[in-house]
């Protein structure tokens, strides 16, 4: 689940929140509304999946996952 960082622009006051759909965001100090996302904590880099689409035929290279020549 993504965390992300906001900043209120009505307190200055910087936090971090769990967003879980389309909740609205509010200040966990002062309850405004107006608060600026920054950036997202995690999903920096997925985990990159060791077959996912890339493997091809380990035989003769083919592109595909299923490769009808080598099986
Ligand atoms: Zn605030």
């Amino acid at each position: 689940m993504p965390i992300y960082e906001y900043r209120c622009s009505e307190c200055g006051e910087e936090f971090e929140l769990l967003v879980f759909g389309e909740k609205k965001i509010t200040c966990v100090k002062c309850g405004s509304e107006d608060v600026v996302k920054k950036f997202s904590v995690f999903g920096m880099s997925g985990v990159d999946k060791p077959f996912a689409g890339s493997s091809g035929c380990s035989s003769c290279g083919s592109s595909g996952s299923a490769c009808s020549s080598c099986g």
